[in-house]
């Protein structure tokens, strides 16, 4: 059941894949509509956000969109007298002189606004640049059970890279919500993105297929677990060539193994297309109930 730790105050809670083919979403998916179903409004969010796939596997149709876009400098040359300030200003090296006037380079800018407040000439503007959208839908009832559930997806567009913003957009929408349980599905890896999808978690749920690269991923992510200082959790995903493996690096590392999703082929059926095991499978649902308990002891931990 779910613990008091759940219920009592608002918790975070990303989950990551250590690797690729790792089923964080499927988790991330399955701990939400379970905690839903408990009682614990909650929201989730999708935070894969090259691929997002969540509110599809849910059916939660679209009720609000929001563009997200960054911030640039935009420099007006017949305004500018050349006097460098803008590049002094400049941490990232993002704006330069050229021929007497400044020019700002959208690929290293991040929209700090350092170098607008530097200029007096008032030669520099905000210009803003589409990245993605977010997107929410509501589940009330049904699959969500007798409590609601948000879905935030973030979508970046194509051919763009800023990941971290899209991620960052779809957080703060879940934040509007104010659920007592926020569950994210984190990218893999150590990259800013996968930042952006921890930072501030109560519980990071690390999601380690028994591979080579589940393991080694596993490793790094403990690593940055720790660089976050958010209490980890491990859920060992079905079998594979480096069985106990994933266990034995926890242990190493002082985190504990909160659940493992059986290697079942209607398990790894159901992963596959994005299930929910309490409808489909609710006999091999057990490690569900043991994730949550294991959230929870963890979010009690964290609040100390
Ligand atoms: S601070 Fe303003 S005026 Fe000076 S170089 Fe930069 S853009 Fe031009
Ligand atoms: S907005 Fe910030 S990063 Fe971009 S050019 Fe200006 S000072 Fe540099």
């Amino acid at each position: 059941m779910l613990g008091s730790s759940l219920a009592l105050r608002r918790v975070f809670v990303s989950v990551a894949p250590t690797s690729r083919g790792a089923s964080a979403a499927f988790v991330a998916m399955n701990l939400a509509v379970a905690a839903a179903r408990a009682g614990v409004p909650a929201a989730l969010v999708d935070g894969e956000v090259e691929s997002p796939g969540v509110a599809a596997s849910l059916a939660a149709a679209p009720q609000g969109s929001a563009e997200v876009s960054r911030t640039l400098a935009a420099v007006a040359a017949d305004a500018c007298t050349g006097c460098a300030a803008c590049v002094d200003a400049c941490t990232y090296g993002a704006i330069r002189l050229a021929e007497g006037k400044a020019v700002a380079f959208d690929e290293l800018c991040r929209g700090c606004a350092a170098c607008l407040r530097a200029c007096t000439a008032g030669a520099i503007a905000e210009r803003k640049e589409r990245v993605g959208e977010i997107e929410w839908a509501r589940l009330v009832g049904g699959l969500a059970g007798p409590a609601v559930l948000d879905v935030v997806s973030g979508r970046l567009d194509v051919g763009r890279s800023e990941r971290p913003a899209v991620i960052e957009a779809a957080r703060r929408r879940s934040a509007v919500f104010a659920r007592l349980l926020t569950v994210i599905v984190s990218p893999a890896g150590v990259s800013r993105a996968a930042v952006a999808a921890q930072r501030g978690a109560d519980v990071l749920v690390l999601v380690a297929e028994p591979t080579k690269q589940g393991v080694r991923g596993l490793e790094r992510a403990v690593g940055l677990g720790r660089m976050i200082e958010a209490p980890i959790g491990v859920v060992v995903d079905g079998a594979g060539p480096c069985e106990g493996e994933v266990e034995k690096l926890a242990a190493s590392r002082g985190v504990p193994v909160l659940a493992r999703i059986p290697d079942r082929p209607a398990i790894a059926a159901m992963r596959a297309s994005g299930g929910i095991v309490l409808d489909g499978l609710e006999h091999a649902s057990g490690w569900v109930d043991e994730l949550f308990a294991g959230v929870s002891v963890l979010a009690g931990r964290s609040a100390e």
